[in-house]
């Protein structure tokens, strides 16, 4: 078992991580409020009994920012723990590890002091404990994973929702308060075991009523019905005719870009037209919305541009022979040139496969060049605006309002987050901005994440801060030693000082 910072803090209630008979603690840093044998761990996992004291088994997260290569950090890795001497000014305490407040009047676990160009800062840091979370899964596939507020499923639970398609991306919305506290005890504790695995960039399957079974992990391709989806959508396929008309301009008589939200149909569009392209006489399934823009060509599904079509003459509702012409060469394609077929009209004006010429398929490979890999990506959403702030202020509306004016920095894991405008703390983050396995979970059931505030000290007095609690950050290095754990600041994302050296240079300019 590992220990930590039991000397720094070990903030209990009166009852909390107090030695009882055999040498049993009662935890109270939730509503579980475990009681712990000696050299036990609690219903968590996160925190212990080490001989009579409380600890969290997890070490804290220093993340250091290194601005010139030292010699002993060449080609580090990600996340790569680092063993050079730790700079205060350099240093960042994150949340990761650092334990939670409960009840929650009681101060966060950190409050850490540092100053950054002349100016006075505080990092407020704390694991949140939410019950009022979820996350939002951006799938990137044509395919047709599920109908428009069809269930998600794991392990039979229901877990959340598909909901509205995103441009070449299906969206899913997993978690959420009703699903975590308003269903069986197993909903809850099996849509808590999801959103964390994702959240700590695990693999999940995820089972979508009337749809597909589709693998999802942060960072990495979507697996539909066991195939690893490759190719993210150009665009739609009015958008796919727009960008490419000119290359096939005299290369093909007409071309159709099967999509089952809009597909496109060179001759008609007004891409075709601007070039001068004639008529073909061919009228496409579905419902032409406006010149050369169809919608429901067929049914949603898995084959081609994420309709139900496997064989691509199926679109063709008529061809009109007063138009059209023997010998006319036509492309039919999926959005993201995955699926292809060139045909010619023969005598009686039927398509007929034919092989693809050189000029044609430049173009086609050329759709698939422009197509970005597929991706899943998970975002992490959270209402920070209850309880938790009183660890930070003792007023926390106040904390509210400088959050929501931008006087305060919020940070997982030292990952920036996205503050929904409006009332409350309500936060986004892209886990894989954060370091890894950051999220941790409490059997309530509720997801418990890391969390910063990171203001000037003059602006954490004037919030009614826990002023008495503030620790100088080399005091806490100083003090875990060895019990800490370190890892590079991750490139990319804004160290969370510099908004306020930016914040007083625009006030002098
Ligand atoms: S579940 Fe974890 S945090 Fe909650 S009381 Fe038990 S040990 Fe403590």
């Amino acid at each position: 078992m590992s220990s930590h910072f039991k000397d720094l803090k070990n903030r209990t209630s009166e009852f909390g991580g107090k030695e009882g008979q055999d040498g049993i603690i009662r935890c109270d840093a939730c509503p579980i409020l475990c009681r712990i044998r000696p050299g036990k761990e609690g219903a968590c996992a996160r925190y212990a009994n080490d001989d009579g004291v409380l600890i969290r088994c997890d070490r804290l997260l220093l993340a250091q920012q290194v601005v010139e290569e030292p010699a002993q950090l060449t080609a580090p890795q990600p996340n790569q723990e680092v063993t050079n001497i730790l700079e205060p000014a350099t240093t960042f305490v994150t949340a990761v590890g650092a334990g939670t407040t409960y009840p929650d009047y009681k101060p966060a676990p950190f409050i850490v002091s540092s100053q950054h160009d002349g100016i006075d800062t505080v990092t407020v840091v704390t694991e949140g404990i939410f019950s009022y979370c979820g996350v939002k899964v951006k799938i990137d596939t044509d395919r047709h994973l599920g109908s428009e507020t069809a269930a998600v499923y794991c392990q039979s639970e229901q877990v959340g929702h598909v909901t509205t398609a995103e441009y070449g991306s299906q969206m899913l919305s997993l978690g959420g308060v009703r699903h975590v506290t308003g269903g069986s005890r197993k909903e809850g504790r099996v849509t808590c075991e999801t959103l964390l695995s994702l959240c700590n960039k695990q693999a999940v399957d995820l089972q979508i009523e009337g749809g597909s079974l589709v693998t999802v992990q942060a960072g990495q391709a979507p697996i539909v019905n066991g195939v690893k989806e490759q190719r993210m959508r150009v665009g739609c396929g009015s958008a796919t005719i727009g960008i490419f008309a000119q290359q096939w301009y005299g290369q093909v008589d007409e071309v159709i870009v099967i999509d089952d939200h809009i597909t496109g149909q060179l001759s008609e569009h007004q891409a075709g037209k601007c070039l001068g392209i004639p008529a073909t006489g061919i009228r496409l399934r579905g419902h032409k919305s406006t010149p050369g823009r169809y919608f429901k060509v067929a049914n949603p599904g898995t084959g081609w541009g994420g309709t139900d079509i496997t064989d691509p003459l199926t679109v063709f509702k008529t061809i009109n022979p007063k138009i059209a012409w023997p010998g006319l060469r036509i492309l039919l394609t999926s959005t993201t040139g995955e699926d292809t077929c060139y045909c010619v009209l023969d005598e009686s004006l039927k398509p007929v496969p034919a092989p693809m010429p050189d000029a044609v398929a430049k173009v086609v490979q050329r759709i698939g060049e422009n197509c970005e890999p597929s991706l899943s990506t998970v975002l992490f959403t959270a209402g920070a605006g209850g309880s938790l702030r009183a660890g930070v202020t003792r007023n926390p509306v106040n904390l509210t309002n400088a959050v929501a004016q931008g006087q305060c920095q919020v940070t997982m894991s030292g990952a920036p987050v996205y503050i929904y405008p409006g009332g409350g703390i309500s936060l986004m983050v892209n886990i894989l901005r954060m370091v890894d396995n950051a999220f941790g979970y409490v059997p309530t059931p509720a997801l418990v994440a890391p969390l910063e505030f990171t203001m000037p000290t003059s602006l954490y007095q004037q919030l009614e801060g826990h002023m008495e609690e503030v620790t100088p950050v080399s005091e806490v290095i100083a003090q875990l030693g060895d019990e800490a754990r370190i890892e590079r600041w991750q490139s990319g994302n804004p160290w969370p000082f510099d908004a306020f050296s930016k914040q007083q240079t625009d006030a002098g300019d």
